[in-house]
């Protein structure tokens, strides 16, 4: 009885899967400060030209190049795991599949994107990035990724974060990056935020807007801004991990897979487990696509769908995407990479179009589920992935009850030995569940007032 199926080298997909092909209604233009879908040399300032090509890309398949799959080899094709400790565990009659992306070289999903867009931005010519990051793994794989191809990198760190998990900025260091807690007093977006609030535990949306000016303020021009989930190209590059799992599946000889499960941040590892078999399900498969998010951060399941800014000082074009307002701030759980007010503008548009379900977990039920897979699995998982885990959980358990058959497959989207603080506070009985009070949700949509709406159709 095998528990793992690993592919050969020569079976890594050589190909990127882009979901903007098949979508029933063509995706929604970003928007300039103009209120016109922005021009592709608008973007110039932030963006090498050959990602900006990829952004708005409408091909089904483009090509990996050779010297991004050379890098990926390295830990690529991920294992895909049958979860059969956690099946008997849960006695369901449910077969649990797995992807093991924690199994990178910074131990998450998110170095798959950070490979490509290393490469894209020095075949541009592109001599150093600015990026942020939330909890660290961005960070830590634009870190990883610039080494190797010799780029300069500055992160800019959600301040909570920094100091939840100091050793997130030891790796960036040693993989030869700089790391500073966001918000700076580096930038002017920075500054502003800090006159505001000089306790402020910094966001996502500020540690973005200090990142985009860093990069378009550089007078040597040569300097970009990669970003670590939400933009099309990103997801693109995520969904080498669903067309992986396919060709695994079908090796262990599961026809049909009835749910396909992922957590939520900015929506890229959702994306790529996801993506591919929503291509089968416009197709006419019936697959139920879970995309799960905490509670406190709730953007699909309380978000509505607006046009907003990535960030909060407005730096960025607007998005067709649910959002919870640019300047909400979230609460702090430590699932630091779900944090994010917005939403990956296609993951967005499958929820649009009755392909992908969303739903909401606490953080209390998420770290119960770890610690199940844990001492079932042997791998911790990432605060994050244990959305994912608990919601395959919570589908195992109603296959039990149904004693129906079911195939399930989860993204592990990362590992959680970094995230050791998150489980200590758990343990000691320091966390707390969080609902976002109507109030607070009221409060952050207010700065879309004014802003464009997607057209209805
Ligand atoms: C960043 C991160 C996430 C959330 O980001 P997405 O873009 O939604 O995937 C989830 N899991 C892990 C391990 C992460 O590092």
């Amino acid at each position: 009885m095998s528990n793992r199926t690993i592919l050969a080298d020569h079976d890594i997909p050589r190909q990127w899967y882009n979901l903007a092909a098949d979508l029933p209604h063509a995706p929604l233009p970003p928007l300039g400060p103009d209120g016109n879908p922005v021009n592709p040399q608008a973007l110039a300032a932030v963006f090498p030209m050959n990602l900006i090509e990829q952004e708005m890309s409408q091909e089904r398949w483009i090509s990996i190049p050779d010297e991004v799959l050379e890098i990926m080899l390295r830990y690529r094709p991920t294992p895909l795991h049958r979860a059969r400790a956690l099946e008997s565990a849960l006695g369901t009659p449910a077969r649990i599949y797995f992807k093991n992306e924690s199994v990178s070289p910074t131990g998450s999903h998110k170095v798959n994107t950070a490979v490509a867009q290393a490469f894209y931005n020095k075949a541009a010519g592109v001599k150093r990035v600015t990026s942020e990051t939330g909890a660290g793994q961005w960070g830590s794989s634009i870190a990883f990724a610039c080494s190797q191809f010799g780029l300069e990198c500055k992160v800019y760190m959600v301040k909570v974060s920094f100091q939840q998990k100091p050793f997130r900025k030891v790796m960036m260091n040693t993989f030869g990056a700089e790391c500073v807690p966001s918000p700076s007093s580096e930038t002017n977006a920075g500054r502003a935020i800090l006159a505001a609030d000089p306790g402020s535990g910094g966001s996502l949306g500020i540690a973005i807007s200090e990142a985009v000016e860093a990069a378009v303020s550089d007078p040597s021009g040569r300097t970009r801004y990669t970003l670590g989930s939400v933009l099309n190209h990103v997801l693109l590059h995520q969904t080498i991990i669903g067309l992986e799992a396919k060709k695994q599946l079908a090796a262990l000889g599961e026809r049909k897979v009835n749910q396909v499960i992922a957590c939520v941040g900015g929506g890229s590892n959702f994306a790529g487990i996801a993506f591919p078999f929503i291509q089968d399900k416009i197709n006419g498969s019936q697959i139920d696509i879970i995309a799960v998010e905490p509670a406190s951060c709730p953007t699909l399941t309380r978000g509505p769908y607006v046009y907003d800014h990535g960030d909060v000082a407005g730096l960025t074009p607007l998005l067709a995407m649910h959002s919870l307002g640019h300047t909400f701030m979230p609460d702090g759980i430590h699932a630091g990479g779900l944090r994010y007010h917005g939403m990956a503008p296609l993951v967005s548009q499958t929820v649009m179009e009755g392909l992908t379900r969303a739903v909401s977990l606490q953080q209390l039920e998420c770290f119960e589920s770890a610690l199940l897979f844990a001492r079932t699995e042997g791998i911790i998982p990432a605060p994050e992935s244990s959305h994912a885990i608990a919601q395959a959980i919570r589908e195992a358990r109603q296959a039990k009850e149904e004693g129906k058959e079911r195939v399930i497959l989860f993204n592990l989207s990362g590992h959680g030995l970094m995230d050791l603080n998150g489980y200590s506070d758990f343990m000691e009985g320091k966390l707390v569940d969080h609902e976002l009070s109507r109030e607070a949700l009221a409060q952050g949509l207010t700065c879309l007032e004014g802003l464009p709406v997607p057209a209805s159709r």
